[in-house]
């Protein structure tokens, strides 16, 4: 098992700081949004312009912090039955 580190500073003391989960139709122009963080649960809804074109039906975002105040996140993104795992 290795240790989550900062992309940034390379630090391995990195904290849970949210989890955000987006869904979308398949016309890919909705968003439904919902995180939990420290301060509490959120939800929105947006509605993206026909120019919009995103990659996924579905995304899972885990951010992290370090303890150097980065924050980072680690995204999987779900499309027709294939997962990619994009850190950011
Ligand atoms: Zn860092």
């Amino acid at each position: 098992m290795k240790n989550l580190v900062c992309p940034i500073c390379k630090c391995d003391f990195v904290h849970p700081h949210y989890v955000e989960c987006k869904d979308g139709n398949d016309s890919y122009q909705t968003i439904n949004k919902t995180r939990i963080d420290r301060s509490g649960f959120s939800h929105s809804y947006e509605i993206k312009d026909h120019d919009y074109r995103a990659r996924t039906l579905g995304v899972i975002n885990v951010g992290f912090r370090c303890e150097n105040e980065h924050i980072f996140t680690i995204s999987y993104n779900f499309h027709k039955g294939s997962t990619y795992v994009i850190h950011k």
